[in-house]
């Protein structure tokens, strides 16, 4: 039985086939780490893994090459996939270095999508231009980190941006016909499960099209590790994770695109929850759960 609409699934419905993300780093930098909004980030952002940072000096094309390499055992002759420009926020730039960057990515006959991770703030008129420009060759998927609609959470983590910016990038992406994921993050410190239903149910009537759901990762050298390690707050524990998620999904519209339903933090620099280190259990947990306690997507949806 489908409990919720998962990533895999919605992309063999829209595609026809199996598609991979190639996770890519354009070299970009984040408003809020250059100064212009702030120097030291979202509380939580290692300012790009060590991978990345690897990438960054390899053309984009050989990115491409790479990252298909990591997964050829599971390719067929007729496998997709689609760019991730995942690292940093990848609508901060001019508009000639975005054109330089998205037009021949997207021009790639193995390329069947774009995905571009960014923040709602950096979507100026002309950068909403190019994306739709963009669009209309193939489907573009814009990602937002949003991760909490309350502003005391959001003025801990220095989102550095109010709800209304959300609203208003939400609103103008889905004008244009582009596809919009929600990043939301789940155990962030003081919020209660009342707390992060209200963001669920919130990005539930956003409109957006597919969320992506994220356990909260103490990362070395963050700032949100020095609170961890002064004991401001604790991390959850993974059947507390599992409920909360459980709260979402029944939350969240039945049509809403599950793009994730834990994280990939680099495993090298987790301080914390350990637990989560191990994907494949977790998810196995995960979907134990979910059939146990009979989770259906969008059981409590309310239009
Ligand atoms: S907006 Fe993204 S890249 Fe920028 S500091 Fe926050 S998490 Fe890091």
């Amino acid at each position: 039985m489908q409990r919720y609409l998962s990533f895999n699934q919605a992309m063999k419905e829209k595609f026809g086939k199996k598609v991979y993300k190639l996770c890519l780093d354009a070299g970009m930098t984040c408003p809020n780490r250059d100064g212009t909004l702030g120097k030291r980030g979202c509380i939580f952002c290692d300012g790009g893994s060590g991978a990345f940072s690897v990438q960054r000096q390899e053309s984009l094309d050989k990115q491409i090459a790479l990252a298909k390499q990591r997964v050829k055992q599971k390719l067929t002759a007729d496998t997709s996939f689609i760019a991730y420009f995942q690292s940093y926020t990848n609508t901060y730039a001019s508009i000639e270095h975005l054109q330089k960057i998205f037009f021949p990515i997207i021009s790639r006959n193995d390329i069947c999508a774009i995905s571009i991770a960014t923040r709602p703030d950096c979507l100026p008129d002309e950068v909403l231009s190019l994306l739709s420009r963009l669009n209309a060759i193939k489907p573009v998927f814009v990602e937002l980190g949003l991760q909490t609609i309350h502003d005391q959470t959001a003025h801990y983590i220095r989102r550095a941006y109010p709800l209304c910016v959300f609203d208003t990038a939400v609103k103008q992406l889905k004008d244009l016909g582009i596809s919009t994921v929600v990043h939301m993050i789940l155990g962030l410190p003081g919020e209660t499960r009342q707390m992060i239903c209200r963001t669920a149910q919130y990005i539930a009537a956003s409109g957006a099209d597919g969320i992506k759901l994220q356990l909260l990762h103490v990362l070395r050298g963050t700032d949100l590790a020095s609170d961890y390690m002064a004991g401001k707050f604790s991390v959850l524990e993974m059947e507390q994770y599992i409920h909360l998620l459980e709260d979402c999904i029944r939350i969240l519209p039945p049509h809403m695109v599950i793009h994730r339903l834990t994280g990939d933090g680099q495993k090298s620099k987790l301080i914390a929850p350990l637990w989560s280190t191990n994907k494949k259990k977790v998810l196995n947990q995960i979907h134990l759960f979910f059939e146990k306690d009979n989770i259906i997507q969008g059981q409590w949806f309310i239009l």
